[in-house]
């Protein structure tokens, strides 16, 4: 793959590869959504990817994300939550988050229901699954999940959109292809018990193809749109 220096080229690029893929599924580019991950890349160079035509942004730390949304107050302009959200923080996210794609508890679920109320708000959510059992990493385990949805029946201001995965670090995409197709089996369960659960957010810069494949409706990019080191 040639390199390409540029935001703009890198964007074409990743345009062309989403759709490539999409079509591959048998779906459009219109199917799936990438979120672009702005983490440590600077408000300057994320209003130059809105001016691109990215409008979701996906970010891991409250308190980082807080000083670019305030910063950034465009109009049509999206920010996702995808890191790790301590419960301490849950009002803030509320606040601040479109979506929370890292819901990875039900106590984390009840915190932002109860907060999403206080707004008066409905607040659409993903929950984060754990599909390969790692210790290291946060999110349901997928035989919790039905139990989950049951209960977040219950949460009227959370509004349950699909589920998401990062899948475990491989140098080659395809050994994580079953990851990606067994997140989308445990989804069209949820989805045959209730309404919703039509999103599935899973593929990143280097496996972002095959997570599309394999179902994925929302891709979480950040290094192969920024630069490695942006
Ligand atoms: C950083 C991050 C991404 C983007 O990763 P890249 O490899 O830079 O594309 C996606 N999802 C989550 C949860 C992340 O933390």
């Amino acid at each position: 793959m040639a390199i390409v220096e540029t935001l703009a080229g890198r964007a074409v690029e990743i345009r062309a590869r989403v759709a490539a893929s999409a079509g591959r599924s048998g779906r459009t580019d219109a199917a799936v959504q990438i979120v672009a991950v702005t983490k440590t890349i600077p408000a300057a160079t994320v209003e130059r990817a809105f001016e691109l035509g990215f409008t979701t942004f996906g970010e891991n730390r409250v308190q980082e994300a807080r000083a670019k949304i305030q910063d950034l107050q465009l109009p049509g302009i999206r920010w996702d939550l995808i890191g790790h959200l301590q419960t301490n923080k849950a009002a803030r996210a509320a606040e601040l988050f479109s979506r929370i794609q890292s819901v990875d508890s039900l106590r984390l679920a009840e915190l932002l229901h109860h907060e999403a109320s206080q707004l008066g708000l409905v607040l659409p959510i993903l929950l984060e699954v754990n599909v390969a059992g790692e210790s290291s990493k946060s999110g349901f385990a997928p035989g919790n999940l039905a139990a989950a949805a049951a209960a977040l029946r219950h949460l009227p201001a959370l509004q349950p959109e699909g589920l998401m995965t990062i899948a475990p670090l491989s140098v080659d995409p395809e050994e994580v292809r079953p990851v990606f197709r067994e997140l989308r089996r445990w989804c069209d369960r949820l989805r045959q018990e209730s309404e919703g659960w039509n999103e599935l957010s899973m593929g990143m810069s280097d496996d972002f193809e095959v997570a599309i494949e394999e179902g994925a409706t929302i891709v979480r990019i950040g290094r192969a749109l920024f630069g490695a080191k942006a």
